[in-house]
Parts: C-alpha cells; structure tokens; sequence
C-alpha cells in the first residue's frame, strides 16, 4: 500500500502532488519535525501546510507521534515519514570490493552482502552476475521486489580503465537499459561520488551547512559539490574532472594528455606504481617477501605492508596524502565549502587522513577568514551503496 502510494505521488505531475512532494521531501530530510518548522522550511501558508499533512497521513506517507516538550497546551506533533515494509537497494560495484546493501527509506542499513572483486565483465555479464546475489539480499530478509521502491548503483570503479571504444557514459546507460529490463522496479546508475556525497550529506551535515564539498581519493580521485541543497555539478555524466587539476606542472603524464594531474599522484594506481618503481630500484620493503618475484604487486599488498608499518610503503602513501591535500586545499581557496568529507579506500589506512587535514590546514592558516572544517567520511566502506538508495530518493521527489 505504501510503496503504491508512494509511485503514485512520484508519477504524478499535478500541481497539488508537487507541493506534497515538497514537504514530504522535507519531512523525509529532517524528520521528526513539528508543523511549526515545516511550514517554515517549505514557505506555506499555516493552513495550506496542515490541509496536505493531512493528506500525507491519510496516504499513510507520514507518521505522526506526539512527542517532545508539552508546553502547559496541546503537546506538539512530530511528522515522520513511514517506512514500514518499504526498502531501498543500494549496490557499490568496485575494483576494490563490492557491497549490495539493503535499507529502509531513512537509509538506516538492514542488510548487506560483501562480493569479491570481479575482473572486468560486459554490462550484461554484469547484469546476470548481481541478479542472483540481489534475489539472495531479499530472500534473506524475507521480502521481493514488490517491497522495493527503487535500486541505485555504481559501477565506475570496475569500469573506468577498461574503456576503448565506449565512454563511461554510455556504458552507464548501456547497463541502466538491461538492469531495467530485468528488475521491476526503479533502477538508476551513477557515479559513486556523487552517491557518497548524497549520503554523507543528507546523513550527517545537512543540519550543519549549505556549503558542502565531498571528496574520495580511490582507483581516480573525485569530487562532488553540493551548495544550497543542490549538487553543484550535473550528476546524469558519468565524468568526473576533480582528479584532473593540474598538481604538478613537471609531472608524468595523465591519460587525459595533461602533466602532474592529481590522478597522476596519489591515486591507487598511482600509490602503486610510485611503490613497484621504488622496489625495481632496489629499495628494501616486506613488500617483496609477501608477492612472488614476478607477480603484479597489488593495492591489497601495498595494504598489507603498510598494516605492517613497512617504510616505504608508508612514504609513499604519506606522499600521496600530502598532493591529495594540496588539492583539497586548493578547492577550498575557490568553493568556500563550510565542511569537507574525505572518503574512499586510503581515508583509514595508517596516517593518510591526519596528513591530508594537516597538508590542508598548514595552507588555510595564510588565509584565518576561511574556518573550513575537515572530516573523514563516517562509513568509508558502505556510504556509496547508501547514497545510491538516497538518489532513489532523490528521484521520487524531485
Ligand atoms: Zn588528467
């Protein structure tokens, strides 16, 4: 009933469902709320704000408690929205790991299930491979897909190296096509930073500030800007250009035909050929006595190493760290965000966070005005998939 509900207000275009959608939206976002606020927040007349709560209630799209101060008259009502038999799936493919993570509409998480890393596949060999693993993720929680209001998903990590003819892009939508044809339910395909971003920001900050820049140093280094509520780039392109600034202008070559751009320097790829170059060099690390002499030396190696506090794995990543910095700080310089999140695969490993907020901080002190603050990212492993069950929000009401 719920879920009908819910696609009906979704697919309507009346202008009576647009002003619903409005404060369910801010029901959704800051929730448990009092009318008070709400009408405040969505700029409604008092009465006009009631008449569609009501409306909401009787759609069983919001729940009411009576809860909070009593102060002497009637005790205020807090609006909630129901999430009651209704779930989001949110699904993070990656070089690195993959997670299929199962949600209620707040985005609190369920369940997850943790894949291996897959080679690179095509979008329909990918396609029949999560199937089953999606359809386990239900049966294990005793529901189907007619519970699911949507499923969003990233792949840009497990396909972005691997493009020779098609671009990232159409390799998005070339996947979005088949999985909708398969699953019966809302399906979109996006760029896991923005994801992370979404969640990040709707989870934590959206209290606290307007001005939020979201980063992740992985397989590529990207950001996402989310000012006044709104993402500050197009999110339907799959590209993301953060990790082309310009870091070092004597510096190796970028695929993008550039010299010293940020992937060039504190990328994973990068973290490991700065690591294989160092070994060929003949410089000592346990590396060498954990990889066979001619094997490929790995990201999950180097994290080995650095677990084992082995010097010049070490060096490197604090290297990589300090250009990751230099970056952040200098979008700070141009974006004035209030908060920057650093997420993605390198945020816990040994120092590399405190050495990007110091590298950060050591520059900021020339410029006392900018008060930024600088987090790591709460849940660096599953706040992609989250996000992707947040841009399904995202659709049902904008
Ligand atoms: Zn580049």
């Amino acid at each position: 009933m719920l879920l009908k509900n819910l696609k009906e207000l979704q697919s309507s275009k009346q202008s009576k469902a647009l002003k619903l959608k409005i404060l369910y939206k801010l029901i959704a976002e800051n929730g448990p709320i009092k009318t008070e606020t709400l009408t405040e927040l969505a700029q409604m007349k008092p009465a006009t704000c009631a008449r569609l709560l009501d409306e909401l209630c009787h759609l069983e799209l919001i729940t009411t408690a009576e809860l909070g101060e009593s102060t002497g008259g009637r005790k205020p009502i807090l609006y909630n929205i129901n999430t009651e038999g209704v779930f989001l799936i949110g699904i993070e493919l990656s070089k690195v790991y993959s997670t299929l993570v199962l949600m209620d509409l707040k985005l609190n998480m369920l369940d997850k299930i943790k894949l291996a890393p897959e080679p690179y596949l095509s979008a329909s060999e990918m396609t029949q491979r999560l199937l089953p693993q999606i359809d386990s993720l239900l049966l294990k929680n005793n529901t189907s897909y007619h519970q699911v209001l949507g499923l969003g998903i990233s792949i840009e990590h497990v396909v972005e190296h691997r493009l020779a003819f098609k671009s990232l892009d159409e390799e998005f939508r070339e996947f979005e096509t088949l999985l909708r044809k398969e699953i019966p339910t809302y399906v979109t395909v996006g760029s896991g930073v923005n994801f992370a971003a979404l969640a990040e920001y709707r989870l934590y900050y959206r209290q606290k500030t307007q001005r939020f820049l979201f980063t992740s140093c992985d397989t590529e280094v990207r950001g996402c800007a989310i000012i006044g509520n709104q993402f500050l780039t197009d999110t339907s392109r799959a590209i993301n250009c953060f990790g082309h600034m310009t870091i070092d202008v004597k510096g190796s070559l970028c695929e993008c035909g550039s010299y010293g751009c940020l992937n060039t320097l504190c990328s994973l790829d990068a973290i490991k050929d700065n690591v294989t170059h160092q070994i060929r060099r003949g410089k000592d690390s346990v590396l060498t006595s954990l990889i066979d002499k001619d094997e490929e030396i790995t990201y999950h190696a180097i994290f080995q190493a650095i677990e084992m506090c082995d010097p010049l794995c070490i060096d490197v990543l604090e290297e990589a760290a300090y250009f990751y910095g230099l970056a952040i700080a200098n979008s700070i310089l141009m974006l004035q965000p209030d908060i920057v999140v650093c997420g993605g695969t390198l945020i816990p490993k040994h120092n590399f966070f405190s050495t990007v907020k110091k590298t950060i901080e050591n520059k900021l002190t020339l410029f006392p005005e900018i008060k930024t603050q600088i987090y790591p990212a709460n849940h660096a492993y599953e706040i992609v998939s989250q996000g992707a069950g947040a841009m399904v929000l995202e659709h049902l009401v904008n």
